[in-house]
Formats: C-alpha cells, structure tokens, sequence
C-alpha cells in the first residue's frame, strides 16, 4: 500500500518524487458520487462489499448533516 506520509519521511526518496495516480469509473452510469447506494445499479451494488456500503452509508449521513448545517 502506498503511504503518502510515510513516503515523505522516509530519506530514500527524492524530495521531488511523486505518484500519479489515475483513476477510471468501473460503471459508466453510476458517475455521481452523491447518490444514495439504494439508487446504484444491480452491478454497483454487488461490487461494493458489506464494509465499504456501512462506511459509504456513514459518510453520506456525516455529509447530509453538514449540508444541512451551512
Ligand atoms: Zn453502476
């Protein structure tokens, strides 16, 4: 795993090294990263494993909140 803060501690790399990381949506319909889990497609929904639909369930209620408050 790649560990941005360990990187930058560690002496053995240069001060200017970097890592470009490019990411590629897996499904071409589901791209709105707001919409409720409920509202993915079949596929989506059986990517995202029980751990990650509890912890994208928690983000979302955290940013609804905020939203709510500004
Ligand atoms: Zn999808």
């Amino acid at each position: 795993m790649v560990d941005p803060d360990s990187i930058n501690k560690d002496a053995r790399y240069a001060e200017k090294f970097r890592v470009d990381v490019h990411f590629k949506n897996v499904c071409e319909r589901c791209t709105d990263s707001s919409r409720p889990i409920s509202e993915l497609c079949k596929m989506c929904q059986e990517i995202m494993n029980s751990d990650i639909k509890d912890s994208w369930s928690i983000i979302h209620a955290i940013l609804d909140v905020i939203f709510f408050l500004d």
